[in-house]
């Protein structure tokens, strides 16, 4: 008989997710990694997903944030064993096709049907099977929790390197989601002068909570100076910031909205020597860097809510999933998977 697991999987394309049983994957190639799961955040994306605003493989098992141990490993796997506490990257790259033989792995062309959790099996469920390069261990001091953000750091670390920031600009992030908070956690800790501008009240308030008092939480009126940095982890904005912007100032846009158009007054762009930068998927180096400094950020302090798998679907009306206009009841939440389940 084969073993099942419980697992959280999107129903079709653009519609809703089920929790289903499904088999415990098996170990096909040399280099594959069964990992358990033992936690799995809910991102903008899976949440995009369900509402139909990213793409994604009916039937697909959901979830790309997580944490968990080793179960079982291919006959060449030499740098995990069994029990290891693990990461997964779940960032695809092949290392064969020509971008990532120029090093530029995020643009890897042979992504498809390899995205864990978009049309790969994903996260959120007891078991998921990776090759051995995107498993990462983790040292005993890093909590579950704090490991299941690495991912996010990841992202988050890819932007802020691309925007590269100066220690003396003022930063204003657009968003109080999971990843605007990240942002302004990351650029804290580092010493950076932070705003945040979040709208909606109840997020505003769960952000506010979580955030070290060093971020100032405020609205887009009540604004000193403007930002030299503007960070867009929305994706909506009509004119992306610009009017917020100073002279020589950088706009970041994180949010990726499907279809989502902005009308830039270019004079303001070429007089005012403003940046306009995008940094797409980040690169296997930002994931390392992810792990190296997760030790030190109190990443957690994000985390809203810890919910059982089986009730996940309770975690998306949280999310404003399948009705965006619930709003948002939480900040992170973690899906934890008991070892009973399996
Ligand atoms: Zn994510
Ligand atoms: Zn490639």
């Amino acid at each position: 008989m084969t073993a099942t697991m419980p697992a959280y999987t999107l129903h079709s394309a653009a519609s809703h997710g089920t929790l289903t049983r499904r088999p415990v994957p098996i170990i096909t190639e040399p280099e594959d990694v069964l990992v358990r799961i033992t936690m799995t955040g809910i991102c903008g994306t899976d949440r995009a997903i369900l509402l139909g605003e990213a793409a994604a493989a009916p039937g697909v098992v959901l979830g790309h944030e997580s944490a968990g141990r080793v179960a079982a490993v291919g006959a060449a796997v030499r740098s995990l064993r069994g029990g290891d506490r693990v990461v997964v990257n779940p960032t695809y790259y092949c290392t064969a096709c020509p971008m990532c033989r120029r090093g530029r792995m995020a643009l890897c062309r042979a992504k498809d049907g390899h995205e864990i959790g978009v049309d790969r099996d994903g996260t959120m469920a007891q078991y998921a099977l990776v090759p051995e390069r995107f498993v990462h261990p983790i040292p005993d001091e890093l909590p579950d929790q704090r490991a299941a953000l690495v991912e996010p750091l990841a992202c988050v670390l890819n932007n802020l390197r691309r925007a590269a920031p100066r220690w003396d600009d003022t930063i204003l992030v657009v968003g109080g989601g999971p990843i605007g908070a990240l942002c302004a956690l990351v650029l804290t800790c580092r010493g950076f002068r932070v705003q945040l501008t979040e709208p909606d009240p109840r997020r505003a308030a769960l952000v506010r909570e979580a955030l070290p008092r060093s971020v100032e939480v405020t609205a887009v009126a009540d604004l000193v100076r403007p930002p030299d940095l503007v960070i867009d982890t929305v994706g909506t904005m009509p004119g992306i910031g610009i009017d917020l912007v100073g002279d020589g100032g950088t706009i970041l846009v994180m949010g990726e909205r499907l279809g989502s158009v902005a009308r830039i007054p270019l004079h303001r762009l070429a007089t005012g020597a403003i940046r306009l930068v995008g940094a797409g998927p980040y690169a296997p180096a930002d994931f390392r860097s992810a792990l190296k400094l997760a030790p030190g950020l109190p990443l957690e302090s994000l985390v809203s809510h810890e919910i059982p798998l089986d009730r996940a679907g309770e975690a998306m009306t949280m999310l404003g999933v399948p009705d965006p206009a619930d709003g948002y009841a939480a900040l992170k939440i973690l899906l934890t998977m008991s070892a009973a389940d399996a």
